[in-house]
């Protein structure tokens, strides 16, 4: 079957996510056949290195054997079941990997089945907890200018990225947004840290005028990704730790994006040294084979829901396909290659091959900064590099930049003005180096 009749059917009865279908009367659909490694298959031989981990999940590349062999014996056993009064040893054994694992403290594991409903979860548990403690005042949350937490409405309320936000504005919950840690506004030669350190005094002062009425402060660890891979220091987080105990509030990290090793650490909260009231992963939880989320939390919170019945403290969240076996069976598959295979170690070789790579890209006179986090890396582009004006939205670079790199056959899809590298963690240096090549060429031809 050609790729034409495919996009031809597609496009007369879906609607596909984060998309206005009406580029697609220009921008050909791209049916895949097939997915191996890092490598798509479309219908006609042509294909395309998933530089960008088909939207950050996949860890261990497309049909990964490991992966598949436990989902095929899974599925011969069991592939789901009701979770309430009913478990399963997957959801069990990953509950337990998952308590071992995260940082200190955090001994309970609530799943829903996506990222937004994991951060729909912390937020409700957090306000509830305050709840069920008598403290009914607290009924706000702070988050950060620039962040993203996903699209059902309470994770897009907590989230400040206005093109997904701004719409929907009548519909959401007021929140208190404090100014980002986000190293790309920087003074020059003021480091990271200084700067991460400088912005922390703006979240302080909104701590100290609002404690009593808030539940939580939510976060996106290190990395600010679907805001435009911006970047803050560790030590922000530790300062925001202190701050959550000393003005009573709670902690979410949001490691959707950046647990499982984006950062360098396998949770980027380890590199404050910190542990998170919640921790909500998703994502590369399962490898990017299927749906899965997981909140982790504290006996402290759990324990505030613990009651006879007739006190109606519990929690009363439910998604039908929670703690679904087969997802279970995949994340516990794709932490055993953790175990197994010395990722961390080997993927700080591969972050050292993608800083060399990206070196070139300082001195292209459209690129105001190039930034790295363990293995993200973005670029970004500007209008002016010594201004550092933006390029109009309207002339949509990014867009430019996709539909050339698809045409080399390298997956890339920009965020706005940034261009940025989230490969699968079984890429080899010839195919980073193909990466950075095509990325190069698309700005630069
Ligand atoms: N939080 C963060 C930090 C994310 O990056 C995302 C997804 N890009 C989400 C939450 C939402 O996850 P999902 O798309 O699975 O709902």
């Amino acid at each position: 079957m050609k790729n034409s009749l495919l996009s031809q059917r597609d496009l007369a009865v879906l609607w596909h996510p984060c998309t206005q279908m009406h580029d697609h009367e220009t921008q050909p659909l791209i049916p895949i056949k097939s997915g191996r490694g890092v490598w798509l298959e479309d219908f006609e031989g042509n294909h395309y290195l998933d530089a960008i981990s088909s939207w950050w999940v996949n860890l261990f590349g497309h049909a990964n054997p490991i992966i598949n062999a436990a989902l095929k014996a899974q599925l011969d056993n069991l592939e789901h079941v009701i979770f309430a009064g009913f478990t399963h040893e997957a959801a069990i054994e990953l509950a337990e990997k998952l308590v071992a694992i995260t940082p200190a403290g955090l001994s309970r594991c609530f799943y829903a089945d996506n990222g937004s409903a994991a951060v729909e979860v912390a937020l409700k548990m957090s306000f509830h907890f305050w709840q069920n403690r008598n403290q009914p005042r607290k009924n706000k949350f702070i988050t950060l200018e620039n962040s993203y937490h996903g699209e059902t409405l309470g994770a897009l309320a907590v989230g400040d990225v206005a093109l997904y936000k701004k719409t929907y504005a009548p519909l959401l919950m007021n929140v208190i947004t404090a100014p980002s840690p986000d190293c790309y506004f920087r003074e020059d030669g003021e480091s990271w840290a200084d700067y991460s350190t400088r912005q922390f005094a703006h979240l302080e002062r909104l701590l100290q005028e609002n404690a009593d009425e808030v539940c939580a402060i939510i976060v996106e660890p290190l990395v600010q990704c679907a805001g435009g891979m911006r970047m803050y220091d560790a030590i922000y987080l530790k300062l925001l730790r202190e701050a959550c105990d000393q003005y009573n509030v709670h902690l979410i990290a949001d490691e959707i994006a950046v647990g499982f090793g984006r950062t360098g650490t396998l949770f980027a909260c380890e590199q404050a040294g910190i542990s998170p009231d919640f921790l909500c992963l998703s994502k590369g939880l399962t490898g990017g084979y299927l749906p899965l989320s997981a909140v982790l939390t504290t006996n402290d919170i759990y324990a505030a829901f613990y009651d006879d019945y007739s006190k109606m403290t519990a929690f009363l969240h439910s998604h039908s396909y929670t703690g679904n076996a087969l997802a279970c069976r995949a994340a516990l598959a794709t932490l055993g290659i953790f175990e197994t295979q010395n990722v961390l170690a080997n993927n700080q070789v591969l972050a050292a091959t993608m800083k060399t790579l990206s070196q070139r890209f300082l001195n292209h006179p459209n690129v105001a900064e190039v930034r790295q986090t363990g293995m993200i890396v973005a670029i970004e582009l500007v209008k002016n590099k010594r201004t550092r004006e933006a390029y109009p939205w309207q002339e949509r670079r990014g867009l430019q930049v996709y539909r050339y790199a698809l045409s080399k056959g390298v997956l890339l899809r920009p965020l706005g003005n940034v261009i940025y590298f989230m490969p699968p963690y079984v890429i080899t240096s010839e195919e980073l180096a193909l990466m950075f090549d095509v990325a190069w060429q698309a700005i630069t031809t």
